[in-house]
């Protein structure tokens, strides 16, 4: 399969990298490859810059975001929330139309300083805002509630742990189910939570994901769905 994961940060360098690992074709989509690769400090979140991890995966190549979609099957939106409507636009409405566009963004607002609030949130989401602007794209909102490492690697956090999945196309949240499972999610743990209005829910559980994080002093952490009739 091939694909085609949209920023370069800590999200779109992990998933990039497990994507790969399992055989696929994988591309990185940025705004501008030379610019992205140019940097040489490390980003806003300290990460070292992206040259750094292109040295160490020469395998993946770096592409403008509309020639990163033209190459791929199925689409991974690693891009900050704010930005992820420009760059999904960058990418070509034309470029998404008729493949699986996984949606991990989550929609941050850093005006008000920190800890971050929400926008769109209660009444919207990010997920939903992407849908409606891109209707002949199959989105799935998954993997927006853990950070990037637990993401790909579910057994750093031990026991059972849950993985959200939103969406209006059932086929592609199986699809998305299978990639989830070639990730090491067991199929007990991926929870579909129905159409893509349900990306609400997941993308408001960031308020307390954040103090979580802040609490505990780490992210390798994850929510746990018990259900008292597992059957049910
Ligand atoms: P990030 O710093 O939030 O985003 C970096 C990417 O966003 C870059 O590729 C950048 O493009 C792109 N971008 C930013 N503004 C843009 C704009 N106006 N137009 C086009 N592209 C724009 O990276 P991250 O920390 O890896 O997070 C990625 C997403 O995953 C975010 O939505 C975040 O909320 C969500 N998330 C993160 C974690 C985590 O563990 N960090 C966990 C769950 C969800 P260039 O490549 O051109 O610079």
């Amino acid at each position: 399969m091939r694909y085609a994961v949209l920023g370069t940060g800590v999200v779109g360098r992990t998933i990039a990298d497990k994507v790969a690992s399992l055989g696929h074709e994988v591309v990185v989509g940025t705004s501008d490859p030379q610019a992205t690769l140019a940097r040489t400090e490390p980003d806003g979140y300290g990460n070292p810059p992206f040259s750094d991890w292109q040295a160490q995966h020469a395998d993946v190549r770096l592409l403008a975001f509309a020639e990163a979609a033209a190459f791929a099957e199925t689409m991974i939106n690693c891009t900050a929330g704010s930005g992820s409507l420009e760059a999904l636009r960058a990418a070509g409405a034309a470029n998404l139309a008729g493949k699986v566009l996984i949606d991990i963004a989550n929609p941050l607002d850093f005006s008000q300083g920190m800890p971050p609030s929400l926008d769109p949130v209660n009444t919207d989401s990010l997920g939903e805002k992407i849908q409606r602007s891109f209707p002949d794209a199959k989105v799935v909102k998954t993997l927006n509630t853990m950070n990037a490492q637990v993401m790909v690697d579910p057994a750093r956090v031990p026991g059972e742990h849950t993985v959200f999945v939103s969406g209006d196309d059932a086929e592609a949240k199986k699809a998305v189910s299978e990639l989830l499972a070639s990730f090491g999610w067991p199929a007990a743990d991926i929870l579909d939570l129905g159409d893509i209005t349900t990306a609400r829910g997941a993308e408001m559980l960031m308020p307390i994901w954040l103090r979580l994080w802040g609490a505990l002093g780490h992210g390798d952490f994850n929510f746990h769905i018990v259900k008292a009739h597992p059957d049910a």
